[in-house]
């Protein structure tokens, strides 16, 4: 039986280069030995990316597409692309062809090995600036040593799914999602090809600083709770100096009105430190209790039809009476 593969492309004022991004997909599909959709999910452009789709749309069936009523974002866009798909597995690319379509098969590959997940890991990467390659290399170190989860280096949201992990991403509802953190979240056999990252076609990025650093945001606060961890640290330097300069007080009978004044601001702000590291802790796990992700995930069961379905009935059941 042929495959079935669904392409998740976000757009996001993409004009100068969509129609060639089209055009490029569709040559590449007519050689493929697979069924192929090319699911476009407009986040809200301003310019003429939908016109162009609509156009190609017309004398192309294998083309589809998702409005967006305004821009809500790359990451949304592509969570609500998968939504949408109904390929055995599923492609998530740039709709500026910095993805290159030719890594596709490669991912196919490992996916017919057996890997439920295939990243793509970019060894190189054109027409970046420095500062961008900087900042994001500095992210994702930074990541690694706070978050929970083991995310791979240097992979961004180019990536195949197969239909078991696409459906496991669709349990996950969080508001401001950071995909590429959930698909490590959510397990699987992963691995990864590796590519060259090549220069957008046309027009410019559309992460601005603005955007990356929402980015950076979401993904630390969703998959890490030391930074509010972290705030009952800076309590212990006011908290242990105050004390210090107490002993000192009393050992020298320095009692004055802008001594005591002292001792008693450092143990205030001391407090306060510590007080917002507690509800910081606290508001780490209502912020998880919020996330609302699923408990776990089995990725497969072998005669336990009973079982599962049982486990299953459960979890709908807990999900329904919240
Ligand atoms: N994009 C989107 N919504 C946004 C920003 C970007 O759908 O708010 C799309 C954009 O059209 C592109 C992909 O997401 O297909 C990645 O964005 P971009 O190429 O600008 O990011 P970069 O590759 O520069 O990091
Ligand atoms: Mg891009």
């Amino acid at each position: 039986m042929t495959d079935t593969i669904s392409i998740v492309l976000p757009v996001f004022n993409e004009e100068a280069g969509i129609k060639t991004t089209i055009d490029t997909l569709e040559n590449y599909v007519a050689k493929q030995p697979e069924d192929y959709e090319l699911i476009f999910v407009d986040d809200g452009s301003k310019d003429k990316s939908v016109d162009i789709i609509k156009s190609e749309l017309e004398h192309n069936d294998n083309i589809k597409l998702v409005e967006f009523s305004r821009n809500f974002g790359h990451q949304i866009a592509i969570t609500a692309g998968l939504q949408y798909t109904s390929g055995d597995a599923v492609v998530v690319m740039d709709a500026d062809l910095q993805d290159p379509p030719e890594v596709i098969p490669s991912m196919i590959k490992k996916w017919h090995e057996g890997y439920d997940i295939v990243y793509g890991k970019r060894k190189q990467r054109d027409g970046e600036s420095f500062f961008k390659k900087f900042t994001a290399a500095m992210f994702y170190r930074t990541f690694k040593k706070l978050a929970t989860i083991d995310m791979p280096l240097d992979t961004g949201d180019f990536r195949l799914m197969n239909r078991k992990a696409v459906t496991q991403m669709q349990r996950l509802h969080e508001q401001d999602p950071f995909v590429r953190g959930q698909v490590t979240w959510i397990g699987f056999k992963q691995t990864s090809v590796e590519y060259h990252r090549h220069e957008r076609i046309a027009g410019e990025t559309k992460y601005p600083l603005s955007k990356m650093i929402k980015l950076a945001l979401d993904g630390i606060t969703s998959f890490s709770m030391k930074p509010l961890q972290l705030v009952s640290f800076f309590s212990v330097l006011p908290l242990v100096g105050g004390l210090i300069y107490l002993i000192y007080l009393i050992a020298v009978g320095g009692f004055t009105a802008p001594t005591v004044g002292i001792t008693l601001m450092l143990f205030s702000v001391g407090l306060v430190f510590l007080s917002l590291g507690i509800f910081g802790s606290y508001l780490g796990r209502v912020l998880d209790q919020v996330n609302d992700r699923p408990r776990f995930i089995v990725r497969d069961t072998v005669g336990f039809q009973e079982r599962q379905s049982s486990i299953h009935r459960l979890e709908t059941r807990q999900r329904v009476s919240r």
